[in-house]
């Protein structure tokens, strides 16, 4: 059981706030005249959607996947499941995709393909978090939030093993 005070801060709730301010203000500015469906990955993008969502200020309806990828452990598989899929038909849909963070950016990659067969209007990405990895897989990532180092964050959504998501910062756990 990991002790709440070995958790540093990676990115502070008030930087954090700040920066869904601004994507949310440039996706209003963007999305002008338009109705997105914003589809939300659970369960990780799941504060990180209701915090951005009040900053878009354009009519959105909401969906939301579940995708398993990493199951509980904290490196990922590499086979991507839809554990549940969108409620919605979004054919001729302008779409974006919260995501919550890229890591070697198959979950993304494998969504993008999954949900450009039901062919929406466009599809665009807005993704909290960027790990610094390389990637042979194009990064489509339009709206970022910010770029972080290769290390296992938790907090604002992310878990380990599902304890954690409710810290209001990013964090990481010293491993020592
Ligand atoms: P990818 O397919 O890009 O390797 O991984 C994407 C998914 O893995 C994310 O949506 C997230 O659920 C999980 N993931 C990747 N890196 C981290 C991390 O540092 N912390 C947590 N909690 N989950 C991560």
């Amino acid at each position: 059981m990991t002790d709440n005070s070995k958790i540093h801060v990676l990115i502070d709730s008030k930087t954090l706030q700040k920066k869904v301010k601004e994507l949310g203000r440039q996706i209003t500015k963007d999305y002008k005249d338009k109705k997105p469906v914003l589809i939300a990955v659970l369960k990780g993008s799941f504060i990180f959607v209701a915090d951005i969502c009040r900053h878009i200020n354009v009519p959105v309806v909401f969906d939301f996947m579940a995708v398993s990828s990493y199951g509980n452990a904290k490196v990922s598989s590499g086979i991507v499941r839809i554990t549940k899929d969108l409620d919605t038909n979004i054919e001729g849909k302008d779409v974006i995709i919260i995501e919550d963070i890229v890591d070697s950016g198959r979950t993304l990659n494998y969504l993008i393909k999954n949900l450009e067969a039901r062919n929406p209007k466009s599809i665009e990405v807005c993704a909290l978090l960027d790990k610094d990895v390389p990637r042979k897989i194009k990064n489509y990532i339009k709206y970022k939030g910010f770029d972080i180092p290769n290390r296992y964050v938790i907090g604002y959504g992310l878990d380990i093993g599902e304890r954690f998501r409710n810290l209001s910062f990013i964090g990481y756990i010293d491993e020592e």
